[in-house]
C-alpha cells in the first residue's frame, strides 16, 4: 500500500492549480486538486480573464456600430443593446471553458476533491469532509478583491461592487465611478463606457495603470479621456453611503485638502487583490506569510515547509494568468525531479481596452536606473495596416541596453498590442538585440512591422516616418 493517497494535491484549481495537476499528472504522478467553486478555472475563467474579455470584446462591437467607425468603412447600422444576450454568450464562453477544464481532469485522470481544503499536517489535508494525504502538496489558492475600509460592496445590489458584480450588472448605469486606474477599472469601465454609462475613474497614484512604462501611462490616459472617461487622479476615497440606488462619495486630495463629495448609481471598486490564506490552517504547518499577506517561495516554487509548494496570485510577483500556468508547469516538473524555470524578467501583460496596451521586461524609467539605454519609438499613424483600419492610435517602444544592444523592454499601445506583445517576449527570452528584431522580416501590411520600425528606431533608421 503506497504511503500517500497521492503524489501530488494541488489546492485550488485556477490557472495555476489545473495546470499544474495536469501536468504532474502527463508526467506520471498520481494526483488530486482540491477546489471549492462549483466549476474548475479559478478567478480566470469564472469571474476573471474570460468572462471580462467576453464583454470587452462584444462591446466593441457595439462602440464601433455606433460610433462611425463602420459607417467609415462602408457599413451603416443602427446598433440595439440586448445586453441579455451579450450576458448569454458570456455565460455561455466560461461555461465551455470550465467544462473543458473537468473533461481534461477526467482525461489526464486528475481527482477533482470538491470541497474547501485544510492543512492538518504538511501532507495530510482536509478537503470538506474528506481527508487527504500526500507527498506533496501545490498552494494554488489565488487572490480574492482588496476591500476598501468604508466602501461596503454588495454585489447583490448593483450599487456598490466589485468585478464580479461588474460583469452581471443586469442594466446600464448612468454614472459608474470606477475607484482604481487600474486594469480591472479601465478594462470594465470601458465596457459600460462603451455600453452608454458615463464613467469617472478616480486614481489615488497622480497617473493611472501603475507599474506601465511612463509614456504608455500618459498616452493610455489621453487616449481614454479622448473616448470619454473622465480622470479623477490624486483623489482618494474616504467613505461611501448608499441610499436606494444612489451612492454618495467622500473624496480628498491624496496629498490632503477639502472634501467632496461625488454622486453615481453605479461604484467599483477596484484598487487590487490580496492572497487567498485564509481558511487554509497554515499554521499548523508552521507556514507563515510575508508583509503582503503572501507565501514566499523559492526560485523553483518550494516554501519553507519541506513537501509543500506554492504558485501563481498567493505568491510575489505579477497577479496574471499566464504567470500562474507556468509556474504551474514548472512546479509540476520539479515535483517529478526535473528542472522546471519560469523567466520573471519576461512575463508580459496586457490591458485589454481598445486600442490594448502591452509590455513585456523594464519601463524605460526602470531601465535607466540601470544604466545607459537607448530607445526606438514608433507611431502607429505610421504604420499601413493601422492606418488602413482607422486603428491609428498608440505607438510601439523598444528599449535596448545603449552599450550591448539588447533588448530590455518593449511596450506598445496598438489595437492588436496583447498579440504583438509575444514576439517581443520571444526575443527577450532569446536574447535579441534590437537589430535582431529590425532585421527580421515582418509581413506586410501588419501592425507587428510597427514592432519593426520601433526597433530600426534604436538606431535612428525607422523608414516609414
Ligand atoms: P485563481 O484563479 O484565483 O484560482 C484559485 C482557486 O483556488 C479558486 O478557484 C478558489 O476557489 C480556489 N481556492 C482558494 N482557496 C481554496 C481552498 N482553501 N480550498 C479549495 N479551493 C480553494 N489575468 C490575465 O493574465 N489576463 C487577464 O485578462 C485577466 N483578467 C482578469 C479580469 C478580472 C476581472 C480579474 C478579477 C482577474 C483577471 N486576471 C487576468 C487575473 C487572473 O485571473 C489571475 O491572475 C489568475 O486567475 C490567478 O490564477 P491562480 O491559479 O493563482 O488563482
Ligand atoms: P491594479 O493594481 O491593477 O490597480 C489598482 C489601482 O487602484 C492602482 O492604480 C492603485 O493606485 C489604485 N488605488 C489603490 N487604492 C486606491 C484608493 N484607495 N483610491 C483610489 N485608487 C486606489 O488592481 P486591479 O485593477 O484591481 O486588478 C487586480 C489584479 O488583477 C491586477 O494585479 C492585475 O494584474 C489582475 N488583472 C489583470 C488583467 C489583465 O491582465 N488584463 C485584467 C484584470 C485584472
Amino acid at each position: 500500500m503506497a504511503e500517500y493517497d497521492y503524489d501530488v494535491l494541488v489546492i485550488g484549481a485556477g490557472p495555476g492549480g489545473y495546470v499544474a495537476a495536469i501536468r504532474a499528472a502527463q508526467l506520471g504522478l498520481k494526483t488530486a486538486c482540491a477546489e471549492s467553486r462549483e466549476t474548475l478555472g479559478g478567478t480566470c475563467l469564472n469571474v476573471g480573464c474570460i468572462p471580462s474579455k467576453a464583454m470587452l470584446h462584444a462591446s466593441e462591437y457595439f462602440e464601433a456600430a455606433g460610433n462611425g467607425t463602420m459607417a467609415k468603412m462602408g457599413v451603416v447600422v443602427e446598433p440595439r443593446l440586448d445586453l441579455s444576450a451579450m450576458h448569454g454568450q458570456r455565460r455561455d464562453a466560461v461555461k465551455q471553458l470550465t467544462g473543458g477544464i473537468e473533461f481534461l481532469f477526467k482525461k489526464n485522470k486528475v481527482d477533482w476533491k470538491k470541497g474547501r481544503a485544510s492543512f492538518v499536517d504538511a501532507h495530510t489535508v482536509k478537503v470538506g469532509e474528506e481527508t487527504v494525504t500526500a507527498k506533496n502538496v501545490v498552494i494554488a489558492t489565488g487572490s480574492s478583491v482588496t476591500p476598501l475600509p468604508g466602501v461596503e460592496v454588495d454585489n447583490a445590489k448593483f450599487v456598490v461592487i466589485d468585478s464580479t458584480g461588474a460583469l452581471e450588472l443586469p442594466a446600464v448605469p448612468k454614472h459608474m465611478v470606477v475607484i482604481g486606474g487600474g486594469v480591472i477599472g479601465l478594462e470594465l469601465g470601458s465596457v459600460w463606457r462603451r455600453l452608454g454609462a458615463k464613467v469617472t475613474c478616480v486614481e489615488f497614484l497622480d497617473e493611472i495603470l501603475p507599474g506601465m512604462d511612463g509614456d504608455i501611462r500618459k498616452e493610455a490616459r489621453k487616449i481614454f479621456k479622448k473616448q470619454g472617461i473622465e480622470f479623477r487622479l490624486g483623489t482618494k476615497v474616504t467613505g461611501c453611503t448608499v441610499k436606494g440606488k444612489t451612492a454618495t462619495l467622500t473624496m480628498e486630495p491624496a496629498a490632503g485638502g477639502a472634501a467632496e463629495t461625488l454622486e453615481a448609481d453605479c461604484v467599483l471598486v477596484a484598487i487590487g487583490r490580496r492572497p487567498n490564506t485564509d481558511g487554509l490552517n497554515l499554521e499548523a504547518i508552521g507556514l507563515e506569510l510575508n508583509k503582503r499577506g503572501q507565501i514566499e517561495t523559492a526560485h523553483d516554487f518550494r516554501t519553507k515547509i519541506d513537501g509543500v509548494w506554492a504558485i501563481g496570485d498567493v505568491i510575489p510577483g505579477p497577479m496574471l494568468a499566464h504567470k500562474a500556468e507556468d509556474e504551474g508547469i514548472a512546479v509540476a516538473e520539479n515535483i517529478a525531479g526535473q528542472t522546471g524555470i519560469v523567466n520573471h524578467d519576461v512575463i508580459p501583460s496586457v490591458v485589454y481596452t481598445w486600442p490594448e496596451i502591452a509590455g513585456v521586461g523594464l519601463t524605460e524609467e526602470q531601465a535607466k536606473e540601470r544604466g545607459e539605454v537607448k530607445v526606438g519609438k514608433f507611431p502607429m499613424m505610421a504604420n499601413s495596416r493601422a492606418k488602413t483600419n482607422h486603428e491609428a492610435d498608440g505607438f510601439v517602444k523598444v528599449i535596448a541596453d545603449a552599450e550591448t544592444d539588447r533588448v530590455l523592454g518593449v511596450w506598445a499601445i496598438a489595437v492588436p498590442a496583447g498579440t504583438m506583445i509575444a514576439e517581443a517576449a520571444l526575443a527577450m527570452e532569446f536574447g535579441a538585440t534590437s537589430e535582431d528584431i529590425a532585421y527580421t522580416c515582418h509581413a506586410h501590411p501588419t501592425h507587428a512591422e510597427a514592432m519593426k520600425e520601433a526597433a530600426m528606431g534604436v538606431t535612428g533608421k525607422p523608414i516609414h516616418i
